[in-house]
């Protein structure tokens, strides 16, 4: 009988001492304590509550994957050894377990109920083989009637089909790698004689997706045989956003002096939805800011820690007169009269990395002449730019009629341009190589960060091995024979 077998919420219920005790045997005390810490110490915010997560460990970190298999496998061993009838394949993939059973239903249910009284927090649910089929991972595994298992692409009954649409506003690039990616997925998990129907499925949901019949064959000829073709190693790599006709000229330009890029989408539906965090204080995260002043003038600032704490230091410096440590304070004490207006602080850009952040405070400037910077602060744009950002700063100078009309694709431009610009400043920054910039300590604000990942190398070598399983289970099992029921 084909069975799988599902962790309920394994990731939050995984108990952490006992995957600590797992662990501190595979790995030296120093690295252990750094698990340690970054397991107990994840924190969040709801309805303006800090809460600690006691139990499990946190949903999206990179190390989680790890430290829930390191734990299964422990509870496994267990698990296997102290059961009465033993499974007779038994094949985990985190918290997914392909299982072939021998012993009967009744056995079945006594073996589910053993694993299920093991730890609390651990209760799988079972699936059994339906028409002799059973669907695990996205493998549909079937047994015939000699014995042997055949295995098929499977999908859930709510799948829409729905991929990447023709017209979507992506590099061609992007589009062929999802039917690359169907097309080399049905070739790993179907066996010879489901190729051909998987295949005829896919050429009709691309085309379903606006894709010519060229493309998709074009997409599904790939000489598997010649291995990938050996890459000069890149000095550095450019995230641009996805402009037709622009932006993939750039690429042209940037891979002549060897920068790769990457191409992002300009506009998502995600960016029109609210987020369903709790939304944060705007001055309580690093990025660029503007001060007004009462004479129209204003000061356009960057920090990388918090804006508020920056805008203390900037009205204390005020106070205290330190005119040399704040360009805020010597304006304040020039010889008209300033009111700084600190209250009506407005957040520019919420960007936190570096170049963006810096790039975008240049930008800023640029936008806003009437400013009391200092200029030897910050960065320079290059003079390339100066007609680009010009022409898209100007704004709408026209009657109100106008305005609605004129203002959304300016501002449009000026988001993309703004990014564009960011983006290739920083690649521009990074080949020349600027000493200035790249102290670590700049970017050490979050202290987890290069904890986790100096953890993710450390782990990377039990990765393959758990990787290694998963594709043993996804391609190779299945020709296995089935003993004969009774
Ligand atoms: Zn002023």
């Amino acid at each position: 009988m084909l069975v799988s077998l599902d962790v309920v919420s394994l990731f939050t219920r995984v108990p952490i001492r006992e995957a600590m005790e797992g662990v501190r045997e595979l790995f030296s005390p120093d690295i252990s304590d750094l698990f340690q810490h970054v397991l107990t110490t994840t924190y969040f915010k709801w309805n303006n509550t800090i809460f600690e997560q006691k139990e499990g460990v946190a949903m999206g970190s990179p190390l989680s994957p790890v430290i829930a298999n390191f734990y299964m496998e422990r509870f496994e061993d267990v698990a296997l050894s102290s059961a009465v009838m033993k499974p007779t394949c038994w094949l985990r993939y985190v918290d997914d377990t392909f299982v072939i059973w021998s012993h009967g239903k009744d056995e079945l249910d006594r073996f589910l109920t053993h694993i299920n009284s093991i730890h609390k927090n651990i209760q799988f649910t079972m699936e059994t083989e339906n028409n002799n089929k059973l669907p695990f991972l996205d493998v549909l595994v079937s047994r015939r009637e000699d014995g042997t298992l055949g295995h098929c692409v499977y999908r859930k009954p709510t799948h829409t089909d729905r991929y990447l649409h023709k017209d979507s506003n992506h590099h061609p690039r992007q589009k062929r790698a999802v039917l690359k990616t169907l097309f080399v997925r049905a070739n790993r998990i179907c066996e010879p004689a489901a190729i051909k129907d998987e295949l005829a499925h896919l050429t009709n949901v691309f085309q379903a997706n606006g894709f010519s019949e060229h493309e998709i064959k074009r997409a599904f000829h790939i000489r598997r045989d010649t291995p990938a073709p050996r890459q000069e190693p890149t000095r550095s790599t450019a995230f641009l956003p996805y402009v037709e006709d622009v932006t993939d000229r750039i690429e042209r330009l940037l891979r002549r002096h060897n920068v790769k890029t990457v191409f992002k989408p300009t506009h998502q539906v995600s960016d029109l939805l609210r987020s369903v965090k709790d939304a944060r204080d705007p001055l309580s995260t690093a990025g660029v800011y503007k001060i007004p002043c009462s004479c129209g003038s204003a000061y356009i600032g960057t920090t990388k820690r918090s804006i508020s704490t920056r805008i203390k230091e900037h009205q204390r410096n005020c106070r205290l007169g330190h005119t040399d440590k704040s360009a805020v304070a010597e304006h304040a004490f020039e010889e008209r009269i300033h009111n700084i207006n600190f209250n009506d602080t407005q957040v520019l850009s919420r960007t936190t990395h570096y170049y963006p952040r810096l790039n975008r405070e240049a930008i800023e400037i640029f936008k806003h002449p009437f400013n009391f910077n200092r200029k030897e602060e910050g960065i320079k744009i290059n003079r390339l730019w100066h007609p680009v950002l010009e022409k898209v700063t100007r704004g709408p100078s026209s009657p109100s009629e106008y305005i609605t009309a004129y203002h959304q694709p300016i501002t449009a431009q000026v988001d993309e341009l703004t990014s564009a610009t960011t983006s290739l400043n920083a690649v521009l920054e990074k080949v020349t190589r600027r000493p200035s910039a790249s102290s670590p300590s700049e970017y050490s604000t979050a202290c987890h960060q290069p904890i986790v990942e100096e953890l993710t190398s450390a782990t990377t070598s039990l990765n393959t091995r758990n990787s290694l399983e998963t594709a043993s289970v996804a391609v190779k099992v299945f020709p296995w024979k089935l003993r004969p029921r009774h």
